[in-house]
């Protein structure tokens, strides 16, 4: 129902945001049966080593097939999933899940690979991610070297100093840390100060945007502090020479692969280099 509508006054629901909400409220009691369901499931991207192609391992990407409304984006639900709490259940089961699914991509590739996990401000504000985390190691056999758990400089916002603390209780435990979509945020630069991070990952607006002079400058920012760069959003060849010439390590993008499910990321094979 409309609210006052006369000179300087407000509506509160506009059909159309009544209908986003109801949306959105709707969407909140479906995610909630998800999980069990079976409804969840990981996809995952090829990381690439920009000098030859070769596959250094996977990004794991959340997919929620909805049972009405098809394939629902995580730009849409994992929103729902932080505010309501459900990250914390719901990222237990991608830790699980990945790493179990990393100790099937090495046995059938024959290599060490790495897997990446995407985190949540939310999980790391809630107490038993440290515990979550070592329970998906030891249930999996998964190597803590070899994970890679991502996040953002969001989870500095609120609480960070906790942030923080438990970032460092992860790492003393052997995983590694990166800072996704980096560069997008206020002060990229003093968030690297404080976070104990090992790898920058290079938002794809840049490449999106061609941004060359920034890209240079982030690459080298991460060979001055000897962090390894991951550039994220490669979609053309020419993309791939420039990163390659300006000696970024690492890359991902639909010009190598679009996120693969299970079966079609244990089937992928190094681009051939030609
Ligand atoms: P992100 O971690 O930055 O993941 C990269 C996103 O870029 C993925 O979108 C991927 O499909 C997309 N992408 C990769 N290469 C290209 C490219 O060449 N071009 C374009 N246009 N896009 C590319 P996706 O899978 O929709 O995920 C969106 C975001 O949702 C992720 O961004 C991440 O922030 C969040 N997310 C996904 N899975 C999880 C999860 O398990 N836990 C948490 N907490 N967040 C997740
Ligand atoms: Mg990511
Ligand atoms: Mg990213
Ligand atoms: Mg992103």
């Amino acid at each position: 129902t409309a609210k006052r509508d006369g000179k300087g006054g407000y509506r509160l629901f506009e059909p159309a945001m009544h209908a986003d909400v109801l949306h959105r409220l709707e969407l909140r009691s479906d995610l909630e049966r998800a999980i069990g369901a079976g409804e969840l499931e990981l996809y995952y991207q090829p990381v690439v080593r920009l000098g030859d192609g070769s596959v250094s391992g996977f990004e794991a990407l959340l997919r929620w097939h909805h049972p009405t409304r098809g394939m629902v984006s995580p730009v849409e639900f994992i929103p729902i999933a932080e505010e309501t709490g459900l990250i914390v259940p719901i990222g237990r089961w991608v830790l699980h899940e990945a790493t179990q699914h990393a100790r099937r991509l090495e046995e059938a590739t024959g290599g060490p690979l790495r897997m990446n996990v995407n985190l949540s401000a939310k999980q790391l504000q809630h107490g038993g991610i440290v515990a979550d985390v070592k329970s998906a190691l030891a249930a999996s056999g998964f190597p803590p070297e070899r994970l890679v758990l991502e996040l953002t400089e969001s989870v500095l916002l609120e609480d960070g100093d906790l942030a923080v603390m438990r970032l460092n209780a992860l790492k003393s435990f052997g995983i590694r840390l990166a800072l996704d979509d980096f560069g997008t945020g206020f002060s990229s630069l003093s968030y690297l100060s404080r976070l104990p991070v090992d790898v920058l990952k290079l938002d794809r607006s840049f490449l999106r945007d061609g941004a060359p002079a920034l890209t240079a400058g982030i690459v080298g920012l991460g060979a001055a502090l000897q962090l390894e760069v991951v550039a994220e959003g490669i979609e053309t060849d020419d993309q791939w020479y420039a990163l390659q010439a300006l000696g970024c390590d690492y890359g991902q993008g639909f010009y190598f692969s679009r996120p693969l499910d299970a079966a079609a990321s244990l089937a992928y094979r190094a681009i051939a280099v030609s």
